[in-house]
């Protein structure tokens, strides 16, 4: 087998596999997006999305990957006079202490070893000092396959009034994320995860408090210009039309699962995933406590860099995992299972990945780990 892209096991930590009904929906001539066919493509998003965030707070859909929505988030709401607390524990933590220093110099950054959780005792402290604005957090480190349980943090935010802005890039449609119940004030989902959709949006949920906190920060991703339009199912420059037509067909495939039904599936998805690598005789790389639902991080076994194993899933399995990011390059390979991942997905990486360690001779239990998944499965 070789790598084929068509026909590929495609299991990177985003993005994910699209459903064909995802993939025909963009193939339409060109619209007018100042027209009825899309104002009303805007409405029905608009009436699809409460889905994912609930019924409070309205959502801005950007045209602009993740990173897009990030920054209309952290440019538009930390505050330009006062503290704020960025916590980090991974790459993308790093990444937002890097945007959030973009728009203030009054920042205070709490950092925990990539693979453990964030700080909550010394975050706490800090908010307990009472001079926090806002505090910002990843709430799933896709990086190192770790979801921060953010439910220890929120009660401390409350407390304090910081506002809480959250990357939930590869949370949402994934892991539970109670935006109202956990008084976050804004949220960014990222259309290529547990959406299922092409990679290419972003959407920005923010509370009522924060429509409030807005304040102007760039000019093309400024949020309250994106609120005016949306009144009118507008956005105020060209959007990436068959992005939006993806994303409303994405939001139908949801809507017919359940949110529910799409958490517990990815639930099991990953809690099978663990269980195999353990059968492989293999490591997780976060503190297994907090592993992630979405993506699962893998320590690369002694001699088994990423051109023996990860490479050779691809070249000659035609399967696809991802590496790891910045430093952990090399050591560590994550698998994806968010979105519309299955069963026959894990059942055919797995059994590659056993394959590939058993001519290696270090598989201590053949078969074991494809055992491990279809013990999860329904
Ligand atoms: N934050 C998290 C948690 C992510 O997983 C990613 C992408 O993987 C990003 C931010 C960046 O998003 P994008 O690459 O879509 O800009």
């Amino acid at each position: 087998m070789t790598f084929d892209p068509e026909t590929a096991t495609f299991l990177i930590a985003g993005p994910v596999r699209i459903h064909p009904r995802v993939l025909r929906a963009m193939s339409t001539p060109s619209l007018n997006h100042r027209g009825d066919y899309f104002h009303g493509l805007v409405a029905e998003i608009r009436q699809l999305l409460p889905i994912l965030f609930g019924p409070a707070g309205r959502t801005v859909i950007l045209s602009g990957s993740g990173t897009a929505g990030l920054e209309a988030m952290y440019a538009g709401l930390v505050p330009k006079e006062g503290r704020t607390l960025v916590l980090t524990n991974g790459n993308f933590g790093e990444r937002t202490d890097e945007i959030v220093r973009r728009y203030s110099t009054n920042v205070t950054t709490l950092t925990a070893p990539w693979g453990q959780h964030i700080p909550i005792d010394a975050a706490r402290a800090e908010l307990d000092k009472g001079d926090v604005h806002a505090v910002c957090v990843v709430h799933n480190e896709t990086s190192v396959g770790l979801a921060n349980d953010l439910s220890q943090l929120a009660p401390a935010v409350r407390k304090s009034g910081a506002l809480f802005l959250v990357d939930g890039i590869s949370a949402l449609a994934g892991i539970p994320v109670p935006v109202s119940d956990w008084g976050i004030d804004a949220v960014v989902a990222g259309s290529q995860k547990g959406l299922a959709a092409p990679a290419g949006l972003s959407l920005v949920h923010l509370s009522e408090r924060a429509m409030k906190a807005l304040h102007p920060g760039t000019f093309y991703l400024d949020l309250a210009s994106h609120l005016k339009s949306l009144d009118k199912n507008d956005t105020p420059w060209t959007p990436a039309v068959p992005l939006f037509l993806a994303l409303r067909e994405a939001l139908l495939v949801l809507q017919e699962e359940s949110l529910e039904g799409r958490l517990a599936r990815t639930h099991r998805l990953a809690t099978a995933s663990r269980d195999a690598v353990k059968a492989l005789g293999l490591e997780l790389f976060p503190d297994p406590r907090y592993a992630s639902d979405t993506v699962t991080a893998v320590r690369n076994p002694d001699g088994l860099d990423d051109a023996k194993l990860r490479k050779a899933l691809e070249r000659e399995y035609n399967v696809l995992v991802q590496g790891g990011q910045g430093a952990l390059a090399g050591k560590i390979f994550r698998i994806g299972h968010m979105g519309i991942a299955d069963w026959p997905d894990l059942l055919v990486t797995f059994a590659a990945l056993e394959r590939i360690l058993g001519k290696a001779g270090r598989l201590p239990r053949p078969g074991a780990a494809l055992s491990a998944i279809v013990a999860q499965m329904p």
